[in-house]
């Protein structure tokens, strides 16, 4: 029987709510579940580690803490820029841009300067994820030199 180890093709559906509210920051429900090469750094740490050796139709609830999950918040990620280099775009708080240093999210703006934070937006947070293992594969040769899924779900390349 197979079960989730590295080198395996992982499709799960989840969701992932916040321990303390229960809000659901993220769910694949009604959607195509999650497909990941398992073993690759596809995922954040604590993840795949929970789920190391389930089995397809498996249900398994874990709590990662902010660490396992998207890390702990870093203040000196988060920086203020003149408003001016945003050239064309009009910054507004919440928004999500890409830089070359990686996306970052819009906290504060003034008509000086604008605060962005390159933290990952649930950084700092420890986050419950319920998981179903729904199909379970071997990798190909390609896949596991290239470090990613490919077909549904997976890079189109
Ligand atoms: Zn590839």
């Amino acid at each position: 029987m197979s079960e989730v180890k590295d080198n395996k093709v992982a499709s799960v559906h989840y969701t992932g709510t916040l321990p303390d509210s229960g809000e659901v920051f993220d769910s694949s429900e009604g959607r195509d579940p999650l497909t990941f090469l398992v073993g690759h750094k596809n995922m954040i740490p604590g993840f795949e580690r929970e789920l190391m050796g389930a089995k397809v139709g498996d249900k398994v609830e874990f709590t990662l803490s902010a660490e396992e999950a998207y890390g702990e918040h870093n203040p000196d990620a988060i920086q203020q820029v003149p408003t001016d280099m945003f050239g064309d775009i009009t910054p507004e708080v919440g928004m999500t841009l890409n830089s070359d240093m990686g996306p970052f999210r819009v906290t504060v703006v003034t008509a000086e300067s604008v605060t962005v934070d390159f933290n990952h937006a649930l950084a700092g947070q420890a986050l419950t994820f319920n998981v179903e293992v729904v199909e379970l594969r071997d990798a190909s040769e390609e896949e596991i030199s290239h470090g990613h899924a490919h077909g549904p779900g997976g890079q189109n390349h």
